[in-house]
């Protein structure tokens, strides 16, 4: 499908998207979005992704109106005006008509890193953290990751809805969600380099994660149990070290799997150096990165995906998103939603990079829309609302898109909605 758009983009001129070639007349249409005080589409010439300035410029129309197809992907995005003199546009034959006058309208969120599947709350240890403990400490004495690992592995089938062994019992809980009628979908993330039992050695760990943990998966994807989109290492002095976690992303990336790894969380590694040997699209975390990492994280470009969560819960200072941005390097965010933050609000998390990291409502808007799905390889089907792409569309109540990030804890959402319809509120 190709799309017609127009020459050039101002955000004071609106501009208006329709899909190309034009619907034949006559065609029904599942949903339109009709009239809302401002739409903010984040892209309009369908860029894959957006850096630097153009982060913090956004096309926006005023008294606009979305229309869905009967396939749930956006046919028109633009002012009301200019829908209905289509000649194509017949508004008898749009099935729902949801009034959007009086709020605005955002593309789906999409959270760019959390870790969904776990047994076992850690509450405990974030009355410890709340006392002085560091995440070391809690990782030294037997907590943090190495606690939710073991007890992930002695859950019951029924609790993990799964069974063999826990990486491949996680992968089969994500890739039996994603099969099911839920319309909010995972990209799905091997993360057997996260940390190193107490039993074993690096050099042991590493072995079981190349000749028996991926072998194990490669299985399960080829009986149709298991679909893995990335693969991920904890990199980290004294977790995964630079060889091991090189092998094991190598490993990965042979097998068809996109490279999107923890790196300079706590010190230092050369992640972006790192990521650049191995082919990686996003790294996530770094909150240490260096100035060296980030000029070869734009070049190259590998996505940043900032979690502001973890320096907010773990009290450490949050990474340096604007040396990042002004670096040009694509910076997405992601709630790193897991038992140490346990945090799932894509709104929640902007406000914190705005506030902590200080990003622009814009750029936080963009971090967490195309660009996030960009990092994940989304990109031509949502991150923007754009004709083509699924109309997953959230609904601010409110005129100001903004306030969804400005509103903490309760923003005004009135509505989100995948494919075009509605799934939350
Ligand atoms: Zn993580």
């Amino acid at each position: 499908m190709r799309y017609a758009h127009p020459p050039a983009m101002n955000q004071d001129l609106p501009a208006f998207l329709a899909s190309s070639p034009a619907p034949a007349p006559g065609t029904a249409f599942k949903t339109i979005f009709s009239r809302a005080t401002h739409v903010i589409p984040v892209c309009a010439r369908n860029e894959p992704y957006l850096v630097g300035k153009a982060m913090d410029h956004l096309p926006s129309y005023a008294d606009a109106s979305i229309l869905v197809g009967l396939d749930g992907r956006i046919v028109f995005v633009g002012p009301h005006d200019a829908l209905v003199s289509q000649s194509w546009f017949n508004a008898s034959l749009v099935h729902a008509t949801i009034d959007c006058r009086g709020k605005s309208l955002l593309p789906g969120f999409v959270d760019g890193h959390t870790h969904p599947v776990f047994a076992g709350d850690r509450v405990n240890e974030f009355a410890l953290k709340l006392a002085g403990a560091t995440y070391m400490d809690i990782h030294k004495a037997g907590g943090g990751i190495g606690f939710t690992v073991t007890h992930t592995r002695n859950a019951s089938d029924e609790q993990l809805l799964a069974d063999l062994a826990t990486r491949v019992k996680m992968l089969r809980v994500l890739t039996r969600h994603n099969k099911s009628s839920h319309p909010v979908k995972l990209s799905v993330t091997y993360l057997g380099g996260h940390s190193v039992p107490k039993t074993k050695t690096l050099t042991e760990y590493t072995r079981e994660i190349l000749d028996e943990q991926i072998p194990a998966i490669v299985r399960a994807q080829e009986a149709g149990d298991v679909h893995v989109d990335n693969i991920d290492v904890f990199y980290e002095k004294g977790v995964f070290e630079r060889e091991e976690t090189v092998a094991v992303l190598k490993r990965g990336r042979e097998l068809g799997w996109a490279i999107n790894f923890h790196g300079d969380e706590l010190h230092p590694m050369q992640s972006g150096t790192v990521g650049a040997q191995v082919g990686a699209r996003a790294i996530s975390h770094l909150e240490e990165v260096s100035d060296e990492d980030m000029t070869v994280m734009a070049q190259v470009p590998i996505f940043a995906t900032l979690l502001p969560t973890t320096a907010y819960v773990l009290r450490i200072a949050p990474p340096p998103a604007r040396k990042l941005i002004d670096a040009g390097v694509p910076v997405a965010l992601g709630s790193d939603f897991n038992p140490n933050a346990h945090c799932m609000s894509m709104p929640h998390v902007m406000n914190l990079a705005c506030v902590m990291m200080r990003l622009t409502m814009n750029e936080a808007l963009v971090a967490a829309t195309i660009n996030s799905a960009a990092s994940l390889n989304q990109e031509k089907e949502r991150g923007s609302l754009e004709p083509g792409k699924w109309a997953d569309v959230v609904v601010v109540g409110h005129e100001d898109w903004r306030h969804v990030v400005y509103e903490m804890v309760d923003p005004p959402i009135a509505g989100v909605y995948v494919k075009g319809e509605k799934v939350v509120v």
